[in-house]
């Protein structure tokens, strides 16, 4: 180690010592939980839905060529 590299080093440490370096935990905006009550299922980022897979209410899709067997 170099003269000037330790110095360099020494630098760090206080800046470290003096909370520098310290950062804030990061908040992500999509950092949520599922709405339903009593789930806290976090949501992905991905998820735009206000609540996790579980609690939200799926649409299928209509499915074709299946008769229904009470109209059959
Ligand atoms: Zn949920």
């Amino acid at each position: 180690m170099t003269h000037s590299e330790r110095i360099l080093m020494s630098d760090i440490m206080k800046a470290r010592k003096a909370g520098g370096y310290v950062r804030k935990p990061r908040t992500y905006a999509g950092d949520r939980v599922c709405g339903h009550k009593g789930c806290d299922t976090r949501l992905s980022t991905y998820n735009s839905r206000p609540t996790c897979r579980q609690h939200t209410p799926v649409r299928f899709p209509r499915v074709r060529g299946r008769v229904n067997p009470s109209e059959a």
